[in-house]
């Protein structure tokens, strides 16, 4: 391995942030080490007698220009395309338009009034001098939209994503991903003016070929350009040594020793392999919480009724809290007339029979009847969302403090351990690049 002034810049991890670490380091020699088969880490895709399946929706949102100019640059003309977002909510046995708190117009109208008299209630309290700021994902919940939306759709919809209840959880995540509509658009879409556009994600591009994957096979095609033996697959990191500034890698006998090392992979698992971590660091990685995630990929023989291209369901009695349609998005992932979507589902323990799901998929329009399933996979991502709870913020600040003590650049949603986008991941690997070669 090289040493001295060529050591490499060691990335832990050939996601997008990994590959985009690689792609944007311009003078440096690297190492992308990859524990999988692959690289795309969750912008992976699976492919099975026609259809493609990505980790449930992978759709690319894009505000950054540079991420714009970087994501066409990697495809030729005509290799992406540009989608309008059609997404709903299915409560009540009604199909809604998402956001629901914009959109209430469908439900019976007793809720439709609850809802309305309790948001009209939470603004005037948050109007009034000295409101309290939310401690919890629930008190947001209540006072941001009242308590009507808040039991409708916030508090049972997050309790099935995350799998705990929302009094567990801190307000600050949502801030982003939820839309604040206005008074007048909740009244009037309360009233039926329908409400479109809202949110950060209004629009996405997605490969034209089906499959998310075309993404980070394309950057990583385009680093191998630069330098051919750059991305290790089938190579975990397993301990770092960054007192040494070394790294033990499988399959190779010497220790590898970089001038910097960033790494990409969860948080709790980095600290793990490193030996020399103080206890005040092991302790903050232990009280690190996560999400997994098990979710179906359903082929179909037909295309399904519903014209959204994923609908969040928030009812506790229903087992999944989110279905999407992949064929709405791009008619190419699954063969001619057929359709492929992913079922989030609530329960994480494996114990998933489909014949449950059926009905509720016949019911909500996503399955066109139920003998029109040709095939369906069970997935489970063990580490997909990282869980806000009152420890989060002081864990992470304890170890990423000691991180830049030593020398490590722990980035990307699991890195850094945050809930980000594909947009994002690739933003922080542009970071790291500019860090290394500091
Ligand atoms: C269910 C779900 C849906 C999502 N939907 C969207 C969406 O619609 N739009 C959007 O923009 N974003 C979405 N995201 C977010 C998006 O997936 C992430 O922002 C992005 O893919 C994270 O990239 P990353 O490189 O930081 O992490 P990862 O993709 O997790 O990459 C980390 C890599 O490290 C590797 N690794 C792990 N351990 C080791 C080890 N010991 N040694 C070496 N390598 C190791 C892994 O195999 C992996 O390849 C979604 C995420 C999830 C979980």
């Amino acid at each position: 391995m090289t040493s001295g002034d060529g050591r490499p810049v060691v990335i832990l991890g050939a996601g997008l942030t990994g590959l985009s670490t690689a792609l944007h380091l311009r003078r440096s020699p690297f190492l992308v080490a990859e524990r999988e088969q692959r690289v795309g880490g969750k912008a992976r895709s699976e492919r099975r007698d026609g259809y493609t399946f990505d980790v449930t929706g992978h759709w690319l949102h894009l505000r950054d220009d540079r991420v714009k100019a970087l994501v066409r640059g990697l495809f030729e003309a005509g290799q992406l395309v540009e989608i309008e977002r059609r997404t709903g909510v299915f409560t009540h046995g009604v199909m809604l338009p998402y956001p629901i708190q914009a959109n209430l117009h469908g439900l019976p109208l007793p809720l439709v009034r609850d809802c309305l008299v309790d948001f009209v209630q939470a603004q005037v309290t948050a109007a009034s001098p000295g409101a309290p700021a939310p401690r919890t994902f629930r008190e947001y919940a209540e006072r941001r939209f009242g308590r009507g939306l808040a039991e409708l759709f916030f508090v049972p919809y997050n309790t099935k994503l995350w799998g705990v209840r929302p009094d567990e959880l801190t307000p600050d995540w949502g801030s982003r991903f939820i839309p604040l509509p206005e008074p007048a658009q909740v009244i009037g879409g309360a009233l039926g003016l329908r409400q479109e556009g809202l949110g950060y994600n209004a629009r996405f591009l997605y490969p034209r070929a089906g499959g998310i994957d075309h993404l980070p096979e394309a950057m990583a095609a385009r680093v191998r350009t630069r330098r051919p033996d750059s991305i290790r697959i089938g190579c975990a990191v397993e301990e770092v040594d960054p007192e040494g500034r070394r790294v033990k890698l499988q399959g190779v006998p010497d220790w590898v020793e970089y001038r910097a090392l960033v790494s990409t992979i969860p948080l709790p698992q980095l600290v793990a392999r490193m030996p020399s971590a103080p206890a005040e660091v092991r302790e903050a990685a232990a009280a690190l919480r996560w999400v997994s995630w098990s979710y179906l990929d359903i082929a179909t023989r037909r295309a399904p009724p519903m014209h959204e291209h994923w609908v969040y369901v928030p009812e506790l009695h229903i087992p999944f809290f989110r279905v999407g349609v992949y064929t709405n998005a791009l008619p190419a992932m699954a063969p001619p007339g057929a359709g492929a979507l992913y079922v989030e589902l609530a329960d994480r323990s494996g114990h998933v029979r489909l014949r449950d799901m059926i009905p509720h998929l016949c019911a909500m329009g996503a399955l066109a009847g139920p003998d029109d399933v040709v095939f369906s996979e069970l997935r489970h991502e063990e580490c997909a969302y990282v869980l806000f709870d009152d420890a989060c913020h002081e864990a992470t600040t304890t170890i990423h403090a000691w991180l830049g003590r030593v020398g490590v650049r722990a980035c990307g949603r699991y890195g850094a351990w945050t809930y980000n986008s594909m947009e994002d991941s690739i933003i922080q690997g542009m970071e790291a690049a500019a860090w290394a070669e500091a």
